[in-house]
C-alpha cells in the first residue's frame, strides 16, 4: 500500500500517522521525502487495513494498494489449484471436470428422481435442485423448502449423485447438514452474516457472483467463509447485469480466466442463469471449459414448458445428453477428464 502525504505535513504528523498505521496492521513503513511531498510505502499484510478510513485522515492525500485485498482466496499466497472434496472420491478442481445438473426447483419426487437418473446418465457429476428459492415476486413459486431437501436426499439415494442446493438464512442452516454442497445465490453474495457463519462450518461452499459485483468483490466474498476457517470454496460466474437486454444476464466470460490467475479456487460457469436462454447452454459451456472452467452448473428439467421456476432456460433430459456430448468432446479437447 501507498500513502501520498499532504503537502506541508511535518516530521511529528508523519510520526503520529506511521504509529498509528501500525497498530492497525502488522506492517513495514518507509518513507521517502521529496521537496514538497512525502510517500510512504507500507510492506507487509495490509489486507487488514481499512483503505477508507486510511483517506478519511487528514495527513493524507491519496492512498493506493498495491496488494490485493484478499489474503486467502489468493494465488500468490497458495500457488497450487485447490480441489474440493465433495463427496467420497468426488471433486471440484484440478484435472477433473464437473456437471452439476438439475432443475431449478425441486418440484415433486418423480420429477428429481427422473430428472437426477437422466443427469446421472449422460454424464452429469452432481445434481442441483433448489429447495428455497430466492424469486423476485413473493407471489411465485418459493420452493418446497425442507420438503425439496428430503426429495433431493431420496434422489441422491436413487442415484448416488451428491446433491448441491441453495441456503438462503441462517436460520436454516441445521436443514443443511447433509447437504454435499451448500450454493449461496447470487442474491446472497453479500450476506456476510451468512458468509460468516459458512465460514465456520466444512461444507464445499458454491458461490455465485452477484448480479452487479465486481470481480474483487466476489473474491472478498469467498475471503469471509475462508477466514472463518472453510477453505472449501469454489466460485461461480452467472452473469451479471449489463445494458444489453437480448439475454438474461451477460455472461462475463472473461472472469474465468481471471479468476483462475488471481485464485487458487476452482471456478464453475452457469450458462442457463447467465442466458436464460436453453440454445445458448451448449455454445456458452464450450466457451467456458475453453476459458479454463472447472466445472459447469446447468439447469434441466423434465417438463420444461411447466417449470415452476426457470423454465425457458431449462434444458429437457434429451437435450441435456447433446449437450453433454459436445461438453464431452471439448472437454477432451482440453485435457481434462469429465
Ligand atoms: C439458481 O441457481 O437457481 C439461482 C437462483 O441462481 P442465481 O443465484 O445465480 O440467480
Ligand atoms: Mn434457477
Amino acid at each position: 500500500m501507498v500513502v501520498i502525504l499532504k503537502q506541508g505535513v511535518t516530521k511529528t504528523q508523519i510520526e503520529e500517522f506511521t504509529n498509528w498505521i501500525q497498530q492497525q496492521a502488522e506492517v513495514q513503513v518507509s518513507a521517502v521525502y521529496g521537496a514538497q511531498t512525502t510517500i510512504l510505502g507500507l510492506v507487509g499484510d495490509t489486507s487488514a487495513i481499512d483503505i477508507d478510513l486510511v483517506s478519511s485522515k487528514d495527513v493524507v492525500e491519496t492512498v493506493k494498494r498495491v496488494q490485493e485485498p484478499y489474503k486467502n482466496a489468493n494465488r500468490k499466497f497458495h500457488p497450487d489449484d485447490t480441489v474440493v472434496t465433495v463427496a467420497g472420491d468426488r471433486t471440484i478442481g484440478g484435472t477433473q471436470f464437473s456437471v452439476i445438473a438439475g432443475p431449478c426447483s425441486v418440484e415433486s419426487e418423480e420429477q428429481i428422481i427422473e430428472v437426477a437418473r437422466r443427469v446421472k446418465a449422460a454424464g452429469a457429476t452432481a445434481l442441483r435442485g433448489g429447495a428455497f428459492k430466492p424469486r423476485t415476486s413473493p407471489y411465485s413459486f418459493q420452493g418446497l423448502k425442507a420438503e425439496g431437501l428430503d426429495l433431493l436426499r431420496r434422489a441422491r439415494q436413487v442415484t448416488g449423485l451428491p446433491i448441491v442446493t441453495e441456503i438462503m438464512s441462517l436460520a436454516h442452516l441445521d436443514l443443511f447438514a447433509d447437504v454435499d454442497v451448500i450454493q449461496v445465490g447470487a442474491r446472497n453474495m453479500q450476506n456476510f452474516e451468512l458468509l460468516k457463519e459458512l465460514g465456520h462450518c466444512d461444507k464445499p461452499i458454491l458461490l455465485k457472483r452477484g448480479l452487479a459485483n465486481t470481480i474483487e468483490e466476489l473474491l472478498m466474498s469467498a475471503e469471509y467463509i475462508m477466514a472463518g476457517g472453510n477453505h472449501n470454496v469454489i466460485l461461480c460466474e452467472r452473469g451479471i447485469r449489463t445494458f444489453e437486454s437480448y439475454t438474461r444476464n451477460t455472461l462475463d466470460i472473461s472472469a474465468v480466466p481471471i479468476l483462475k490467475r488471481v485464485s487458487h479456487l476452482p471456478v464453475v460457469v452457469d450458462p442457463s442463469h447467465a442466458t436464460g436462454i436453453t440454445w445458448l447452454v451448449e455454445p456458452l459451456s464450450k466457451a467456458a471449459i475453453v476459458a479454463g472452467a472447472d466445472g459447469l452448473i446447468i439447469e434441466v428439467h423434465n417438463d420444461p414448458s411447466h417449470a415452476l421456476s426457470d423454465g425457458a432456460q431449462s434444458l429437457t433430459p434429451d437435450q441435456f445428453d447433446g449437450v453433454m456430448g459436445e461438453i464431452g468432446r471439448t472437454v477432451d479437447f482440453c485435457g481434462k477428464t469429465l
